[in-house]
């Protein structure tokens, strides 16, 4: 006994003799007898049992009441009430049985299989077994076990009391702690641990979890411990022993199995939080998903809804509740939309109204009225297409957004719909035709870059103005130049396909010559258009509008497919001929492969690159000089010659001249004589063609109109020309025939 334990031993001696004397004293004053047994029935002496607390059932708190009970309890208090003890439970704080025994504050500590000594060594006495443990191995599943000497088994801390008991049954095994269950259970899973041994009590319990439910108890015991209470080997030790040994004693067999039974069959398992969500968590899960989902669906549809009554709303907004087509507002937005997405289509906007609306009103009756402007809407819509709009300004006001279409189209309109409209009284047996004045404008380029739809309407309004005030009925164009142009624009771009079927499109050729020799040195193929109803058209009156209608790279390659086919005619007859072509600046567009196109093209008619010339203008280095770069280097980089056209006639000649590597220079002299001092102009060409020839460029000069000209320019070093003094442009034909006799080219200076 160390000195550290025999402190409260006294204490608790002295404490005895103390009541003793009390006991004496008392006895003097009444009889002792009736005293003792009253003192052992209100519980007798106390009695502290230090026991761990996580051995459910053995030794566990009740989740209700937070007392220590379990089968080990039930039967040390039977033994020590027995005994006559009262007993306390408490759990002890030490890691060990073997740490608590040197702890004074327990007077019996529990269980032990059998007598050990302390944390501290000293050595202590046990009571008599109060029942016997067996002890089980669990495994995962049905796992073959290799001989019991050999296993590698898993047991908790708190049981290393008994891990001396089990090294001394089977020597070879290998004991490995754990601190709880799961750490245990997650070795045995990882292949750790062949098996984990506990007492089968606790197992009956544990193996209840859900997440045990893959463990088998192994079929035989592997020993048995006896269930003992344990204190330090003092005096006052032994007495506590002795005493409780004599409640074992009393504790008969029933009474034990009661209890034992009372905890492993009875008092079922109860699932915590951790066992239902291991049991129930895939449910759990759906459960949790299929909330989410409704939810997810309630916030859609809640935002479907709303949408719709936006929708709903945006739509009473931007529509007349009456005809059911735009409301001015709606209108305004539905323009600018169909312009946006249409640059390319010609408009014209149209804005209409009844002239004595409401004399109909008046006199046949609101109804009346109201029917004759759902026709009217009902007959409006009946002509247009989905790239059209129609809207109700106000009242009997209606603007119409409409592809233009040409004069047939306007009078097919006025008979469709505008007749219709006025004879609708008169076609019920009414005598009242309705009239209706019309204001028309024509939208210009300048109308889709920046559109205004109120600006077009008020320069419609203001032609329908002038129709009211001056006659009864019909229309008026706000800009009747705009309407001709356009009427043109559309006959242009509508004609484009037929026109290069039906061969009204040609290639005409202008020779170029060279004034020193007479000879014709090559052609300028320029494309002429023999309009159906306009006649002859020159390229000023049709380029630009398919440049922007985006329809010149189908002229462009119908043209160099044309000189490419005469090109290679000519080549079979014996007559390798140079021809320059014109290239668009619009034809130039990020990822269209211009030379890929070419050298297709001179592949498809066996020609030589050195036969194109193509000329590229100033103009289109202005807008992309990084993209006009780019495809000069790889059109010459695949033998091709490249021409800068109109060269003077722009803004940026001599930025371009340092920047683009041609081959040779068109000189625009138009240019430079149409305006301006003619001497002037002499002096910046003779410039211009030393500049030129200083950077061992070719040149040739264009626009020569007479014999001046074209002295003047050979004087200063350039002879090669083409001009109206040689030749005009002219058809191939011609052109086969005048080529035939080179010394007739050009005329005598
Ligand atoms: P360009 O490429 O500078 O062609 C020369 C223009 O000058 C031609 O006009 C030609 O008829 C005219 N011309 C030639 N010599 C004289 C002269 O001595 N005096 C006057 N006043 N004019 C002369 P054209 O054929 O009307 O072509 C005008 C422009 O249209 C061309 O200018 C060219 O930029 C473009 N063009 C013509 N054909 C095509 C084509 O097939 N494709 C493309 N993209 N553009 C073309
Ligand atoms: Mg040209
Ligand atoms: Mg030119």
């Amino acid at each position: 006994m160390t000195e550290k334990n025999t402190v409260p031993t006294v204490k608790r001696m002295n404490r005895r003799l103390l009541t003793a004397l009390i006991c004496v004293i008392a006895g003097l004053s009444c009889a002792v007898a009736p005293v003792l047994s009253a003192f052992a029935e209100n519980g007798g002496d106390a009695l502290t049992v230090g026991v761990p607390v996580d051995r459910c059932p053995v030794f566990y708190r009740d989740a209700d009441t937070d007392e220590i009970v379990g089968i080990g309890a039930d039967l040390m208090r039977s033994a020590a009430e027995a005994a006559g003890y009262a007993v306390t439970f408490r759990a002890i704080e030490e890691e060990t049985l073997k740490e608590a025994l040197d702890n004074s504050a327990y007077d019996v500590v529990m269980p032990f299989g059998s007598a050990i000594s302390s944390a501290s060594g000293r050595s202590t006495v046990v009571s008599d077994n109060l029942f016997q443990t067996p002890f089980t191995l669990v495994t995962e599943g049905n796992r073959q076990l290799p001989p019991l000497n050999e296993l590698r088994v898993g047991m908790f801390y708190s049981l290393s009391g008994v891990t001396e008991t089990v090294r001394q049954l089977y020597p070879g095994i290998e004991i490995t702690l754990f601190e709880d269950l799961s750490d245990s259970v997650k070795a045995l899973r990882d292949d750790k641990v062949d098996a984990l041994l506990h007492n089968s009590y606790v197992w009956s319990y544990l193996l209840q979890k859900p997440s045990c439910s893959d463990l088998m108890v192994q079929p035989s015991d592997m020993f048995s411990m006896d269930f003992r209470a344990g204190a330090a080997d003092t005096p006052a030790g032994r007495a506590i022993i002795d005493r409780l040994n004599g409640g074992i004693a009393a504790l008969s067999d029933t009474r034990r199995q009661a209890i034992i039974l009372d905890y492993t069959s009875r008092r079922l398992y109860q699932y915590d939080f951790f066992d239902y969500l291991y049991q129930y968590g895939l449910l759990l899960l759906l459960g949790v998903l299929l909330f989410a989902s409704l939810i997810v669906i309630a916030v859609q549809k809640n935002h479907a809804i709303r949408m719709e009554q936006a929708e709903k709303m945006h739509r009473l907004i931007d529509h007349d509740p009456l005809t059911g087509v735009y409301s001015l507002n709606g209108f305004r937005k539905r323009v600018e939309e169909l312009l946006r997405a249409h640059p390319d289509i010609p408009y014209l906007l149209a804005f209409t109204n009844i002239r004595n609306f409401k004399y109909v009103n008046d006199s046949l009756g609101m109804a009346a009225g109201d029917e004759l402007l759902r026709f009217w809407v009902s007959k409006t819509l009946e002509t247009l297409t989905d790239e059209e709009a129609m809207g109700r300004v106000t009242g009997d006001r209606f603007a119409v957004l409409r592809r233009l279409g040409g004069d047939d189209l306007l009078r097919m309109d006025d008979h469709k719909v505008n007749d219709s409209v006025r004879n609708y009284f008169v076609d019920q047996g009414k005598e009242h035709k309705v009239q209706i004045c019309g204001g028309v404008y024509v939208l210009t380029p300048e109308d889709y870059r920046r559109i205004d739809v109120d600006h077009m309407l008020d320069f419609a309004r203001v032609a329908e103005k002038r129709v009211r005030s001056t006659r009864k009925d019909g229309y008026e164009f706000y800009n009747p130049d705009q309407w001709e142009k356009g009427k043109r624009v559309a006959d242009v771009v509508s004609h484009l396909p037929v026109a290069i079927q039906s061969g009204q499109l040609q290639v005409w050729y202008q020779p170029q010559v060279n004034y020193e020799t007479g000879l014709i040195t090559g052609a300028e193929a320029l494309c002429r258009w023999n309009h159906a109803k306009l006649g002859w058209l020159r390229p000023a009156e049709f380029i630009p509008t398919l440049e922007e209608a985006g329809l010149i790279y189908d002229l462009d390659c119908f043209v160099w497919d044309r000189v490419c086919q005469d090109l290679s005619r000519w080549n079979a007859q014996g007559k390798r001929r140079s021809v320059s072509v014109n290239l668009s600046r619009c034809d130039m567009l990020e990822g269209r492969d211009i030379p890929g196109h070419f050298s297709q093209l001179i592949r498809t008619y066996g020609l030589g690159a050195d036969q194109l010339r193509i000329e590229i203008t100033e103009t289109a280095y202005v807008e992309d000089p990084a993209l006009l770069i780019s495809t000069t280097v790889k059109l010459r980089e695949l033998g091709f010659q490249v021409e800068m056209d109109d060269f003077g006639s722009g803004y940026s000649s001599l930025h371009m001249l340092k920047e683009v590597p041609v081959d040779r220079i068109k000189l625009d002299l138009l240019f430079l004589s149409s305006t301006g001092d003619p001497e002037r102009g002499r002096v910046i060409v003779s410039h211009m063609i030393r500049m030129v020839r200083a950077l061992g460029m070719d040149l040739i000069a264009e626009g020569v109109e007479n014999a001046d000209q074209a002295h003047f320019l050979q004087s200063r070093g350039c002879s090669e020309m083409q001009g109206f003094f040689f030749h005009k442009p002219m058809p191939v034909q011609d052109f086969e025939q005048l080529d035939e006799n080179t010394g007739a080219a050009p005329p005598a200076p």
